[in-house]
């Protein structure tokens, strides 16, 4: 079988005519190899931001989502005309996509600006039109970020979302490799335009960088990550050197269906230790003092919390005595920290979703059954898309009960 490729060019990478062009020379190479190549495209350079402030202005922020939609859909619909034209120009057999086009193949629901991607009807879609293009040689250029919804409504998935583009397409065509050709070397240390010295990564899981990109780092959509499955590799590479063959950082691993939402009980009982002190959160290094100890002993951390007058660390209950007197021996010799407490027989149930990040009041939703039932939740600790509550171990399994039930419910 040949190889088959899906490229997804960001902004800068089409951020000027030869720029695009160098693009398209790299396209050619491959295609040239024998490769299949589907090409998936950002709106060149700054073009969306630009739309979205003009489209401001001009409606005086009256403007619908649906309104807002169809305009920034026009930075990645000349971009695909744009790309399509160089490709041919280089005597590559090119064809734009576009959501006006018959064979557009992204379908969404009908959440403007963030709409959801109809897995289904989308694959059909993809097997049914791009498919039979791709095997005749033609190189598809669709415009990334964008869907159509049933109406035949042009949607866009969210900002950055041509990521998730590229990694539907990769899935759903059965790709041998995903290419995102970006700004930067790959996947880095940290964000090498907010910190000096920061190293590229040789690679990364899948499920590390949908956390990286849910905590802000604008390297990858979150969402692209749902739909990177083992069987397809991928990779980050810099647009600078017109090869699609550049090393950059692989992206391992996938993420299962399913694997977005998910409960968890830790069937192991946990002991909680809280250190008390008035003026502990105004005091910089007391965490770290406390903390560094237990690592030295090999006690592995749960989870921490902290208050206005203290702070908690959750460990094992096997370690709990060993670490208690740990950071007994700093509270003692402190100042600021007064006296340490203790709590065991918990148990800890961690749910994960990704509706927790956009939909506001879950933690109320979750925990409504639980306080109905009269268990009570001791902690709660957040992050992003995951909830864990602790609960106490008799109730554990109860808590667990009614926890899966109200996700079911909120789907
Ligand atoms: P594109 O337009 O190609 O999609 P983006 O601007 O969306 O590019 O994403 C690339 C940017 O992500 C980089 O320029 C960099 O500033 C930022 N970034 C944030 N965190 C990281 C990281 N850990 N590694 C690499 N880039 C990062
Ligand atoms: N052009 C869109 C944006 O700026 C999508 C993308 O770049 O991935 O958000
Ligand atoms: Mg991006």
């Amino acid at each position: 079988m040949r190889k088959r490729i899906v490229v997804k060019f960001g902004g800068t990478s089409l951020g000027s005519g030869e720029r695009v062009r160098l693009a398209a020379k790299s396209v050619r190479r491959e295609h040239e190899k024998g490769t299949q190549v589907i090409v998936t495209v950002s709106a060149m350079g700054h073009t969306t931001d630009e739309l979205v402030a003009v489209a401001k202005v001009v409606s005086g922020g009256k403007i619908s989502p649906h309104e807002m939609d169809d305009i920034m859909a026009m930075g990645e619909r000349t971009s695909a005309r744009v790309f399509a034209v160089a490709l041919r120009s280089l005597g590559v057999k090119a064809k734009a996509v576009d959501p006006s086009s018959e064979e557009w193949p992204i379908i969404t629901d009908s959440e403007f600006s963030r709409a959801k991607v109809d897995q289904k009807e989308t694959a059909k879609r993809i097997k049914k039109y791009l498919l039979p293009m791709v095997e005749r040689g033609i190189v598809p250029v669709i415009c990334g970020f964008l869907g159509k919804d049933l109406k035949g409504n042009i949607t866009t998935l969210g900002r950055g979302g041509s990521d998730i583009t590229a990694f539907i397409l990769g899935k759903f065509l059965k790709a041998s490799e995903v290419i995102i050709v970006t700004d930067v070397e790959g996947v880095m240390t940290a964000d090498v335009n907010e910190v000096r010295g920061a190293e590229l990564l040789d690679s990364i899981t899948a499920t590390e960088l949908r956390e990286l990109g849910r905590f802000g780092a604008k390297v990858m959509h979150p969402r692209a990550m749902n739909y990177k499955i083992p069987e397809v590799d991928a990779k980050v590479i810099h647009f600078k050197h017109g090869d699609l063959s550049a090393k950059g950082t692989r992206i391992t691993g996938g993420i299962v269906e399913g694997e977005t939402t998910g409960i968890k009980l830790h069937d192991r009982p946990i002991g909680m230790i809280t250190v008390v002190g008035e003026d502990m959160q105004q005091t910089p290094g007391i965490l770290v003092k406390t903390i560094k100890p237990l690592s030295e002993k090999d006690v592995n951390i749960l989870g921490v919390s902290i208050g206005p007058r203290s702070f908690s660390i959750y460990v094992w209950q096997d370690d709990l005595r060993k670490a208690l007197e740990l950071v007994h021996m700093k509270v003692k010799r402190d100042e600021v920290m007064k006296s340490v407490t203790s709590e065991k027989d918990l148990a800890m149930i961690v749910v994960e979703s990704e509706k927790f990040i956009e939909t506001p009041g879950m933690i109320a939703t979750l925990t409504a059954p639980i306080a109905k039932a009269k268990i009570n939740i001791v902690e709660i600790l957040s992050s992003r898309a995951s909830i864990s509550f602790f609960v106490d171990w008799e109730n554990r399994k109860r808590a667990f009960m009614l926890l899966k039930k109200r996700m079911e419910e909120v789907g």
